[in-house]
């Protein structure tokens, strides 16, 4: 029986990718984002919450057991279940899926391990000290205006100011070198009139100055693909992704940074 892996499965953003899920089966997460798709938080935590849950022995039996049969994976990928970070662990996870991943053979080169982020711990450099080994973190930023930042994120009352966030991710990238920082924005709409999403032109624009200011290596714009925590959210169309894609490169005016679609 499985205990910690997922798929693997067709990522719109990382190609063949293997889940890990590296918390207690209980959502645990510092936001509770309108659009979440594993369902709402039901105790949204501290950013200072630290849970001990070290890799048991199975981790690396599995790991070993399933990727003799992928071959051609891109990324084993972890956090499905909240934020990752919380877990003291964290790196003693990544560790063990290193050395699993460089001893087994691979048809091309082998996988990303790739770490997803909320964002919300990385102002802890304790915390910013273990992200960094990943090949990949995508790490979320969905608004830099506050009200939509609370409206969107809904964070627990002691999670860090928007600038606090945005500073935390300017450093990381820049102590992450040479692996690779992915910001993602989730940019949804809303059919409640007294809701006013994300995507509104404002939000757009001090996001684009805030990823200016990161300078991470790729942006990623997407917006909702499975049955959102609310039913009033629902995802914004192609045209406007383009449009906001436009937007962001205009201001960043940096042909290094690669800014992808989904
Ligand atoms: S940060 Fe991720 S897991 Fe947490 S509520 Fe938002 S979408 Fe869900």
């Amino acid at each position: 029986m499985r205990q910690y892996t997922y798929g693997p499965f067709k990522s719109r953003r990382l190609g063949l990718s293997l889940g890990v899920d590296i918390l207690p089966k209980n959502k645990l997460c510092t936001y509770n984002c309108v659009y979440c798709e594993i369902g709402p938080t039901n105790k949204v935590v501290s950013p200072k919450c630290r849970i001990k849950a070290p890799p048991s022995f199975n981790y690396s039996r599995e790991l070993k057991d399933i990727l003799k049969y992928v071959p051609h994976l891109d990324s084993i990928t972890l956090g499905y279940n909240g934020e990752p970070t919380l877990n003291e662990n964290l790196l003693d996870f990544y560790t063990i899926t290193k050395n699993v991943r460089d001893l087994l053979k691979w048809d091309k080169k082998p996988p990303q391990i790739t770490l997803f982020t909320n964002s919300s711990t990385l102002y802890s450099d304790e915390i910013r000290e273990r992200v960094k080994y990943f090949d990949l973190v995508l790490a979320k930023l969905d608004s830099a205006v506050d009200v939509d930042f609370q409206k969107t994120n809904q964070p627990h009352q002691e999670c860090p100011s928007l600038d606090v966030i945005i500073n935390s991710l300017e450093k990381l990238k820049r102590e992450m070198k040479p692996n690779k920082l992915a910001i993602q924005c989730l940019i949804y709409n809303s059919n409640r009139k007294d809701f006013i999403s994300n995507n509104n032109n404002e939000n757009i624009n001090q996001l684009a100055y805030a990823l200016k200011k990161i300078n991470p290596d790729i942006i990623q714009i997407y917006s909702i693909a499975r049955i959102p925590s609310e039913p009033f959210v629902f995802a914004i169309d192609e045209e406007r992704k383009r449009e906001i894609v436009k937007i962001i490169k205009k201001t960043i005016n940096n042909d290094l940074i690669k800014i992808d679609y989904y």
